[in-house]
Formats: C-alpha cells, structure tokens, sequence
C-alpha cells in the first residue's frame, strides 16, 4: 500500500503540465475530537491520493486544518469522501479566488500535536467558548461602528501586503505574540468596545476568540471563514469590499489580489510593491517583497552577500552550506537588517 509520495516536486509538476486539467485550489479546518490521528491520516492519504489530490494537511487529536488543489473533474467525489466522515460532512470549503494548478506539487498529510501552532495551553482556558461568528453584511456593519475595534490575527508579513481599513495589525512575528500584544492594548476596554478579529480562513480566530472570552473581553466576534469566506460573500452579494490589497497565502501563490490596492513597497528600493519572494540563494530563502526592477538587479536575491554566494557553481553553494546551520532555511519570516525599506 502507497502512504507516501513516490514523485519528485518537478515530475509533479511536469505531470499537471501534461495532463492539463484544471484544478481547485482549496482549504478547509475543523476541530474534532479524533481518536488515532494516524490511523486518520493514513486513511485521508489513501483515499486522496487515488483522486490526484495536493497539498498540505495536518491532522491532531484536536482535528485537521487542511490546504489543498484537487482536480475540478474529481470534486464531487472528493465531497462525497468528506461527507463520508462524520465530523467533516458540510464542512465549508473555502475555495481560493486565483486558481493556481500548482499551488501544491505533493500531497503531505501530518499528524502533528495541534493543527495550529498557536503556543497555547487549551486546558487553561474553554476552546469551545468561542466569539460569535460574523458574515461579510455583519461584519461590514460592526467595523463601522464607533465602538468597535478591529484587530488582525495575522503575523506583519501577511497584514503587510493587505489588510481591512482600519484594523490593528500587531508587527508580530507569531499568533502568540499577537494575543498578549492585543490582550494589553485594549485591556482598558475589555467590556465597553466590541472585539472584531479576522485571520485568512478562520481558524486562527476560532481559538483567539475563546482564549479573549476566558480573558475577559465580553464583546468577541470573529469573521466566518476569514478573509477568503468574506471576499467570496462579498462578490455574490455585491457588497461594499472593505479589505485593502492582497490575502496572503501559504502556498506556491503566496497572495491573492482582492482590490487594487497596493499598500506595501518593495523591501529594496521601497517602490510600491506587494510581491512576496524568497531569497533565491537556496542557504537563505528570505520571504520579502521585491520588485521586477530589484529582482532582476539583484538576481532575485535578498542581498549582495546572497546574489554572489547563488551566482556561484551548484558544488562550491553546497561546499559552502556544509557544516553550517542554516536556521532560516524553510521558511524565514520577512525580517532582515539588509531589507532597508521594511517598515
Ligand atoms: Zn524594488
Ligand atoms: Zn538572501
């Protein structure tokens, strides 16, 4: 039995080219009690990748949080194998706005300790004494009312590039950060001001939520499904789109354009900017924004240090990666001394 990956990213990605079939990039969370997280996900790797599905899926005792791209002609049947689990039947599915065939090149499902690193201790506080849950006309009315305030559950580097008028953008690196950065601003008004959050897709806030409650905020609301839910509704419903520039995604798009806003600037020359790239010099990876004009005078590179080290031959980058530790290399978050245009 197949419980792995058997292609490379490249294969991958030639086989999608080949077979040219469109395909939904997707995302979906629920919190479920689940028994055996691995048996789960050797299930969920079975059955998904006979149907051709990508992506990154993590499963945990406390439930599954899952992004995918799944062929549009297997949709139905990967609903039917949803709906087929108890706990993920009409599960909302959030579906991207900018469709991307390789948004995901391999499917990978892990069974991690939670499904959101979010750095808390759910036995301190009750999960499930959540904020109540808002759609866009809601929340479109709350974020106008003088007593409401409006904060950003996301880390800087996703509120950099967009964000809803108004709102809190904590310069926060981790969720964790960015509740006791939040819980001290405001703690003058935990009972008179109404608490509105808002992260991508809705789970983060389905756990800050609670964890305000437990702290004493008496007003908690939270936008259903994120800002990928509120665009959708938005759009069908013709209504006034409050969001500003770009959602942020954590897959090969990294953003999805929802107005025309550009509200960042290129890290390097400080032009209006809002591309997310990482450093081309495989040691460093750097996310940051750059512009066409600095990506082609800087090799798409971070710095002068890592232009020549990634110009270098593939065997003297590897000589030179040997034996150091390179901290940063999957995914380091926006923030270098090089970078002279990052606020
Ligand atoms: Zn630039
Ligand atoms: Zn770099």
């Amino acid at each position: 039995m197949q419980l792995y990956n058997t292609l490379s990213a490249k294969e991958r990605e030639a086989l999608i080219e080949e077979a040219g079939l469109e395909r939904l990039t997707i995302s979906f969370y629920q919190y479920a009690r689940i028994g055996n997280p691995s048996i789960f996900r050797n299930h969920l790797f079975i059955h998904w990748n006979e149907l051709d599905v990508l992506g990154r899926i993590y499963v945990a005792h406390e439930g599954i949080n899952a992004q995918l791209s799944v062929p549009a002609v297997n949709f139905n049947a990967f609903k039917a194998h949803l709906d087929s689990i108890t706990f993920l039947e009409n599960v909302r599915l959030n579906i991207a706005i900018e469709q991307d065939n390789k948004s995901f090149l391999k499917l990978k499902v892990k069974v991690r300790e939670k499904i959101v690193a979010d750095g808390l201790n759910d036995d301190s506080f009750d999960v499930t004494n959540k904020g109540i849950h808002v759609d866009a006309v809601k929340f479109n009315e709350l974020i106008e009312d003088s007593d409401t305030i409006l904060v950003d559950m996301r880390n800087h580097y996703e509120s950099e590039i967009g964000h809803f008028k108004n709102a809190i953008t904590p310069d926060v690196d981790t969720f964790r950060d960015s509740l006791d950065i939040i819980e001290k601003d405001l703690a003058d008004h935990k009972e008179d001001k109404k608490l509105v959050m808002y992260c991508t897709g809705g789970i983060r806030c389905e756990k800050a939520s609670a964890y305000y409650k437990h702290k004493g905020f008496k007003n908690v609301y939270q936008l259903e499904g994120g800002i990928i839910e509120y665009t959708r509704q938005v759009k069908n419903l013709k209504l006034e789109n409050k969001f500003l520039g770009k959602n942020f995604v954590f897959d090969h798009r990294r953003g999805e354009r929802i107005t025309d806003d550009i509200i960042a600037n290129c890290h390097q020359c400080g032009s209006p900017c809002d591309n997310h790239v990482n450093c081309a010099n495989e040691a460093c990876h750097l996310l940051f924004i750059q512009c066409d004009s600095c990506a082609e005078a800087m090799n798409n590179c971070c710095s002068v240090e890592c232009k020549e080290i990634h110009e270098l031959p593939f065997e003297e980058q590897k000589k030179l990666r040997k034996g150091k530790v390179v901290s940063n290399k999957i995914f380091k978050k926006g923030r270098s001394e090089v970078l002279k245009y990052k606020k």
